[in-house]
């Protein structure tokens, strides 16, 4: 993909699955590493308040006066200035802390609570060509105003036996949102991670994966390596903790995949 001259209107894309430890996280840290890298301005929003993403990208959020939460529940609270720039180029962070975990009781009386993230992204959309929103592993209130916020949804999926288990109430809660809140919202497709090249066993994961959702999943796939967990620690993307590494290169992948799909501008 060309480095783009202009950016926008941005494309908000969900990273949901309401099961933790399955990628979400590290998928939304370098796919949004990686179309920075093609020139893309991203957005990450942390909706998470374990704050991984942030933390992840550099930023320490518990540090932070003012977080997603604040504007969540503050009117009149500027994006802007709470928005932090990382060290990668063209990548920015909406980070969250702990404080984000009372939003999903105190949205409860708010009107419109569903669409409450929506709004808050609304003044900088078009500033941005992808904004990745980064799920809590729930599908609570927090996750239904990312849905509703969404012109698209990634699943990423772990290559483990039970991973299917779950995805029909995710995929229920999806269509739910699409008929009662947000009629542009799809799912951009489903991706396979921690993928063992050495088993059997992940093979066979993707094969059903691909009988039960055909050409939603996603060609690229993540393979299982400790570089990821490393790269977290060191607070960095993949692409700049080890650049070559296959690892980087498939993110690489998944962000052309995703730009010539037409998900990513
Ligand atoms: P989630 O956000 O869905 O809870 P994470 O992205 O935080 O999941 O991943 C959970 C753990 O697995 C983290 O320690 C992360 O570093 C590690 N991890 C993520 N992807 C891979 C991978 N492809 N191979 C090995 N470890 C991974
Ligand atoms: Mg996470």
């Amino acid at each position: 993909p060309a480095v783009l001259a202009t950016h926008g209107p941005g494309r908000i894309i969900a990273m949901c699955n309401q099961k933790g430890g399955v990628g979400k996280t590290t998928t939304t840290i370098n796919l949004g590493a990686t179309l920075a890298e093609y020139g893309r301005k991203v957005l990450l929003v942390d909706f998470d308040p374990q704050g991984a993403a942030s933390v992840g990208l550099g930023v320490n959020p518990h540090d932070l006066d003012r977080t997603v939460y604040n504007l969540l529940m503050e009117r009149g609270a500027d994006i802007r200035e709470v928005i932090v720039p990382t060290a990668v180029e063209n990548l920015d962070v909406l980070p969250a802390n702990i404080d984000l975990s009372a939003a999903e009781v105190q949205l409860v009386g708010e009107v419109a609570r569903e669409s409450v993230l929506a709004r808050v992204l609304r003044p900088v959309q078009d500033e941005y060509d992808v904004i990745l929103v980064d799920c809590q592993p729930s599908l609570g209130l927090l996750t239904v105003n990312a849905l509703t916020a969404a012109h698209g949804v990634l699943i990423p999926l772990e290559c483990e036996f039970f991973a299917l288990r779950g995805v029909a109430l995710l995929v229920e809660t999806i269509e739910k949102v699409r008929d009662r809140l947000n009629p542009r919202l799809e799912v951009d497709g489903i991706l396979a991670t921690m993928f063992d090249s050495r088993t059997l066993h992940s093979r066979e994961v993707v094969a059903r994966v691909h009988e039960a959702f055909g050409d939603k999943l996603l060609h690229t796939v993540i393979g299982r390596t400790v570089k990821f967990p490393d790269a977290s620690v060191a607070a960095e993307p993949i692409t700049v903790y080890a650049p070559s590494h296959p690892g980087a290169t498939a993110y690489r992948q998944l962000a052309r995949e995703l730009v010539a799909r037409g998900d990513a501008a």
